[in-house]
């Protein structure tokens, strides 16, 4: 380059404007190559938003819960799409997902959400207002976030797309349809095998970011009873800061099982449960974006694939 950079020099005029101009050529020629090879990937990258399955899982379940509140007695509800959530944030936060919080999205889908007026009703003594709700257009809430017109394109770009492929669970290591073969542990729930995230590395529901999951996650309704999956002793019953209320519980084999994110406990400290008995139910307690069962096995106090034990 340097040898290069001579001989081009050897060859240029005195004149300041023209040595310029080739110092500019030696810049804009490497840009142009490096604009050619990136090219594919940039595009790639605006065609779709790049949003993971554990993140579409918190799209998913603020979208339901947003759209559960907009019920009552005298409103069916409306039922805010968590694509347009997706869509827009794809936009608003130039792709970066990890941005994306609880809070946010639920600003967001409230957002979706009009009181159009209140039904008024006696009830016994009291006056009780219910709203009545209507779902505003993705127009509507893209001119309330003072979109620019290229950003509300982009949106409906990102809108036009296929989103099922983002429904699709990863590494959760078994197929739709499955159910757990009972041998040393018993399944934690009677119902209810759908996993909704597997064990070990994944992308953080909350926080973003990848992070080692330590156990896996059941989708289960909020209350579902959950059920000690051997005989042994309760060693834990309470509150644990990412866990929520959770139980713990020793058995003979050097196992131990965990059962995060309860909405109550059945069962106390020391306590000795049999296989099968209820030891509390499903809820969404401590770091859980919605009602599942958190459940986690450990071999010599080391977390294992739960999955293993029911293949
Ligand atoms: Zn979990």
């Amino acid at each position: 380059m340097q040898v290069l950079g001579k001989v081009i020099i050897a060859f240029l005029p005195d004149d300041l404007g023209s040595v310029l101009k080739f110092a500019l050529l030696f810049i804009l020629i490497p840009i142009v190559f490096l604009t050619l090879a990136f090219a594919g990937p940039v595009t790639a990258y605006e065609k779709i938003p790049l949003v993971s399955y554990e993140q579409v899982q918190m799209y998913i379940s603020t979208a339901e819960k947003v759209s559960e509140s907009t019920k009552n007695p005298y409103s069916e509800g409306v039922e805010v799409d968590w694509k347009d959530l997706v869509a827009i944030d794809a936009v608003r936060f130039k792709q970066d997902f990890s941005k994306a919080n609880l809070n946010e999205i639920e600003e967001l889908a409230k957002m979706f959400i009009e009181i159009t007026g209140y039904i008024e009703v006696k009830e016994g003594d009291d006056v009780v207002r219910y709203p009545i709700y209507r779902l505003r257009s993705v127009d509507e809430v893209l001119n309330m976030l003072n979109f620019t017109k290229e950003q509300k394109d982009k949106v409906k770009e990102f809108l036009s797309i296929d989103f099922s492929e983002f429904l699709d669970s990863p590494a959760t290591d078994i197929s739709s349809g499955w159910t757990p073969v009972e041998n040393e542990l018993k399944w934690p729930l009677s119902s209810g095998y759908t996993i909704t995230s597997g064990f070990g590395t994944r992308i953080d529901p909350v926080y973003g970011g990848e992070r080692y999951h330590s156990g896996v996650d059941i989708a289960a309704p909020l209350g579902t009873p959950v059920k000690a999956a051997a005989d042994g002793e309760v060693v834990y019953a309470g509150w644990n800061d990412g866990y929520g209320l959770v139980v713990f519980i020793w058995h003979s084999n050097n196992l131990e099982t965990r059962y995060a994110h309860l909405s109550k406990i059945a069962v106390n400290k020391g306590q000795i449960v049999r296989a099968g008995d209820v030891i509390g139910y499903v809820g969404s307690t401590g770091k859980s974006t919605g009602p599942h069962l958190h459940f986690e096995v450990r071999n010599g106090g080391k977390a294992v694939n739960p999955l293993d034990f029911f293949k």
